[in-house]
């Protein structure tokens, strides 16, 4: 079955090509100075799949994710992307397989306007400076997914901050990497806009094909959205595996120090604080 998907998925977009990739890290390690942040950390991202990294504030998580995407050098472990060493690649290289949302973006863009901030999504598939018919394509549609294409010819440095996350992952998806790391992709938003992202990410995921690594707080979106969890702490995991047998009350109090409990009688489960 999964074979005959992926033939699929690859004849639709042979247009915007989307490759679809596995991501593997495993033995990180990071310090800041002599102060040992990531302390062995690992994860397995499939096709396809949703990976939500939860943890208590300064567990590591966005350490996590900038090692990954090699803004960090990290002093030990191993990150390949199907058979490549993420350490062996160029940066170039990286952003075409790699899209990276950071948290809390004020934007250090130089671009003006909305449109040109996520054509620079396109730079890494670009030769020379020019933009070709396709770039103006990708961008457009990318623009339209997130919903922001009615903010097209306005300055990028005055979006509201839900605006300008929603720009940025319209950027990262312009750049049509295989796997997407997002730094709190919903934290700036309201209640329709987490939705509507993070149905996007799962289309993303689901229609296209696209790895997603998502560092997240709301444990009842992770339980929504999320098909694997890693749980974070003090630079190691406590957690891993599926979302719903990772994100259990012994699992919270362990890690959190919360008494909760899961509802299940509501159709989808979600955590009650106790
Ligand atoms: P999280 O994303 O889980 O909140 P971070 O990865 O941002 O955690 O931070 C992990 C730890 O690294 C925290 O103790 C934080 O203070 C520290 N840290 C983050 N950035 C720096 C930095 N640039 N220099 C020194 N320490 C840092």
């Amino acid at each position: 079955m999964i074979p005959i998907i992926d033939f699929v998925i690859k004849i639709l977009y042979s247009q915007s090509i989307i490759s679809i990739m596995e991501l593997k890290v495993d033995g990180v390690c990071f310090s800041y100075g002599s102060d040992p942040i990531l302390k062995g950390v690992g994860l397995d991202l499939g096709r396809r799949e949703i990976m939500g990294i939860l943890g208590p504030n300064g567990s590591g998580k966005t350490t996590m994710l900038k090692c990954i995407n090699r803004i960090l050098s990290p002093s030990q472990g191993r990150m390949m992307i199907d058979s490549e060493d993420i350490l062996g690649m160029k940066a170039k290289d990286i952003a075409k397989v790699m899209g990276y949302v950071p948290q809390n973006s004020t934007g250090d863009y130089t671009a003006p306007t909305v449109y040109e901030v996520v054509m620079m999504g396109r730079r890494p598939h670009s030769v020379g400076w020019q933009s070709s018919v396709n770039d103006d394509r990708v961008v457009w549609e990318s623009l339209r997914e997130l919903g922001v294409d009615v903010l097209a010819s306005r300055p990028f440095n005055r979006l509201s901050s839900g605006q300008t996350q929603r720009v940025l992952m319209a950027r990262a998806l312009a750049q049509e990497a295989g796997i997407l790391l997002l730094d709190e992709p919903t934290s700036n938003l309201d209640i329709r806009y987490q939705m509507e992202v993070m149905d996007t990410v799962r289309d993303l995921a689901k229609v296209k094909g696209v790895g997603v690594c998502a560092v997240m707080h709301d444990i009842d979106m992770a339980l929504r959205y999320c098909d694997k969890v890693v749980m974070l702490d003090s630079g190691s995991i406590t957690a891993a595996g599926e979302a719903s047998e990772v994100l259990t009350p012994e699992n919270i109090m362990e890690t959190y120090g919360v008494r909760v409990t899961i509802d299940r009688n509501y159709g989808r489960p979600h955590v009650i604080i106790l």
